[in-house]
């Protein structure tokens, strides 16, 4: 067995996050150390031999096992509430593993058409050429995923909120529908992240991240996980991670498992900016709407206030009156934000998801998606929120005057 950190078993969800992990090495780092090593080494050719064969728990080489991609999982794990964790080298690898562990041609995956562009992209068209069934459904009305599910239906997928439009589905509602026809319910939980919500409370069998979001949390990594149960892990996905090889590298797992450290009050703090953003948005002239689960106005607000622990989250969008050529002139007046395509950073980045984004989809796509020419996405960071209001004021009211 690969030792534990020897923590007291009720140790809460800060300290763990701060905490779970390896044991220190011989040196007794107090920060974990990096392992940047691509491969182990055994006392002798029997232990070798047995830890090929998976008879005994080692580090063996760092495609499928590494110390620091383990205290990441173990971590995260934690942080989720999962038996189980492994990384992958970001979050379309994670999606990617996962389909590849758990389905095969034939099967048939129901997910929400207001998920990540890049998953529609993914799900539809790299794995429809090998023969997955995929059926793409609305996100809030859960009757449409009930309708969908076919004898042969494996995989519920959802994302909540979605990113860009927040829109928040029933966690408990798809886990019930996915049981009662015998598959499983996966969640990305990008946008709110174990701080504010962990979907197997509600029923959800897999989570999925991309790491590269809030769990970094400040822009520097690309990485992914699926937390699961841990015999999911050891049977279905592992065996995937050592021949496929969408692994986590040990740096990036590094980075991640510090930014788990501070995870939770950073989403918090960017989460109460955001609701403030959006009110203050919400009063502009220039804006003809906003989305956040955190405003009342939020078709799914008192969901959402239910599943992620009463806070809102840290992306909003808002359309502004007008289309593409006004939006644009929004995002390129502001100073202080990133013109960039990521959230969960501590530096608010600003997003026409329209052109980059979802810029892959069909304009039919964008339709049902909700995701028109005149809205803006923010990934509010950690500036002061005064300053952030004045950043967007000065192309907002240049539009009005
Ligand atoms: C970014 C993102 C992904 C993909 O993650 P990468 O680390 O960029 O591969 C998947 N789902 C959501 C909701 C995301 O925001």
């Amino acid at each position: 067995m690969i030792p534990r950190v020897p923590l007291p078993p009720d140790a809460r969800l800060d300290t763990l996050a701060v905490r779970e992990g390896l044991p220190a090495g011989p040196w007794g780092e107090n920060s974990e150390a990096l392992f940047l090593t691509s491969c182990f080494v055994h006392p002798d050719a029997e232990t070798a031999a047995r830890r090929f064969a998976n008879e005994e728990d080692a580090f063996v080489y760092s495609r499928f096992s590494n110390p620091n991609v383990t205290i990441m999982e173990r971590r995260l794990a934690a942080l989720e509430g999962t038996t189980g964790c492994i990384g992958t080298g970001s979050g379309m690898g994670a999606i990617v593993l996962m389909v590849m562990g758990l389905l095969k041609a034939g099967d048939h995956v129901i997910c929400s058409q207001s998920v990540f562009g890049s998953t529609i992209k993914l799900l539809q068209g790299e794995f429809g050429k090998f023969g997955l069934e995929s059926s793409f459904v609305s996100q809030t009305d859960v009757r449409e995923w009930q309708a969908a599910m076919r004898p042969n239906t494996r995989l519920l997928f959802a994302e909540t909120p979605t990113n860009p439009m927040t829109e928040v589905c029933d966690i408990q509602a798809l886990a019930d529908i996915a049981h009662d026809g015998g598959a499983l319910l996966a969640v990305d939980n990008c946008l709110c992240s174990p701080a504010l919500q962990q979907p197997v409370k509600f029923g959800a069998d897999i989570v999925m991240h991309s790491g590269t979001k809030f769990l970094d949390g400040q822009g520097r990594v690309n990485a992914g996980a699926l937390c699961a149960p841990v015999e999911m892990v050891e049977t279905k996905f592992v065996p995937v991670m050592r021949s496929a090889g969408m692994s986590l590298s040990p740096f990036n797992a590094w980075v991640v498992a510090k930014g788990l450290e501070t995870l939770s009050i950073r989403v918090l703090a960017q989460s109460d900016r955001t609701l403030a953003l959006a009110r203050w948005l919400e009063s502009h002239p220039a804006v003809e709407r906003v989305y956040h689960p955190g405003l009342s106005s939020h078709p799914q607000h008192e969901l959402a206030m239910r599943q992620q622990n009463g806070q809102g989250g840290a992306v909003l969008a808002f359309n502004i009156k007008g289309g593409r050529e006004q939006a644009f002139a929004v995002v390129d007046a502001t100073r202080i934000c990133s013109i960039a395509a990521n959230f969960g950073d501590t530096r608010t980045i600003i997003t026409h998801p329209a052109s980059t984004t979802h810029g892959r989809l069909t304009e039919a796509q964008r339709q049902a998606a909700g995701i028109g020419q005149n809205m803006i996405r923010l990934g509010v960071g950690l500036e002061d929120v005064e300053d952030l209001k004045a950043d967007l004021a000065r192309g907002l009211d240049a539009l009005v005057a």
